[in-house]
């Protein structure tokens, strides 16, 4: 049986701001509340018109370590943690006003948005959620990486993943798990920080990007450790990982009921996973009612 749940929105808007780790640039985010069926929606109240950008998997574009979503011209970039603390509180409907292109990168967690999403308050809205029952396993990727979704009598989205780094012994092997809507998001997801290794910094830095991120802005690892860090949770990276599960997964547009496995998948995967599913499961064998 599935877990039905009520849509959610915030009770009032809430700010939030800081600079974009790709760009540099100064940004500012402020949530609104929006209407039941409303979904995610970015608007970049910098541009001319006041274009908006539905967060929907229709408007991904693959870009390089980060989730951009591109609605004719207008983008947004670097919108998967602030999706995920979203996702992750089960804030169905919210209207994102932005403006600049890259959302604020903090510390890498997810922590300052929900955060802000928590001084807001959730607000219960007169509408049933509409979820997605996998009825069957579905797979994408190759031995390297891969993410799966499969039926689940907890009615449910359960997430587990494992993270290998065979070459790097200081992240080496990390597994975390998590049932969504059950399981302390705030406390236990939303922190985990974004992590590169130091080769990965030089090479991001000698391409000119991240001048203004340093050591203790996000999780650097070397070969003993976090560089100038200390870490918030020994399997710190997988729960970042599962963190960008969580943002990634979101664009499906409504509730997952299933078990997620996912072996060193990132953005590109996760992404995939969920246009299999819209293509698996249309619009109508989606259900707002108990299944
Ligand atoms: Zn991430």
């Amino acid at each position: 049986m599935v877990v039905e749940r009520q849509q959610n929105t915030i009770a009032r808007p809430a700010k939030v701001s800081g600079f974009g780790y790709w760009s540099g640039l100064d940004v500012s985010v402020e949530f609104r509340p929006a209407p039941a069926g409303h979904g995610i929606v970015f608007v970049r109240r910098d541009l001319p018109g006041m274009p908006t950008i539905p967060a929907k998997i229709e408007y991904r574009v693959d870009g390089p370590r980060r989730t951009t979503l591109t609605c004719r011209s207008a983008s947004v970039e670097m919108v998967e943690h602030l999706l995920a603390a979203l996702a992750g509180m089960q804030i169905d409907n919210c209207q994102v006003w932005v403006d600049r292109a890259e959302m604020p990168g903090f510390d890498g967690s997810a922590r300052p948005f929900v955060d802000a999403l928590n001084t807001a308050g959730v607000q219960t809205l007169p509408a049933r959620r509409q979820s997605l029952v996998v009825s069957g396993t579905v797979k994408v990727g190759d031995e390297n990486s891969w993410i799966s979704i499969s039926p689940t009598t907890r009615g449910k989205c359960e997430i587990h993943y494992e993270l290998d780094y065979p070459n790097d012994p200081a992240i080496g092997h990390q597994t975390h798990s998590t049932v969504l809507g059950e399981h302390d998001f705030a406390n236990g997801v939303a922190p985990a920080r974004t992590f590169i290794t130091q080769q990965e910094a030089e090479a991001l830095r000698q391409q000119g990007l991240g001048r203004r991120v340093s050591y203790s802005d996000l999780l650097v690892f070397d070969q003993q450790g976090a560089i100038q860090n200390k870490l918030h949770f020994e399997n710190e990276c997988a729960r970042h990982k599962l963190l960008d599960v969580i943002g990634d997964v979101s664009l499906v547009g409504c509730d997952l009921v299933g078990r997620i496995e996912a072996y060193r998948s990132g953005h590109r995967l996760n992404a995939e996973l969920v246009r299999q599913l819209l293509n698996l499961y249309p619009q109508s064998v989606r259900t707002s009612k108990a299944a």
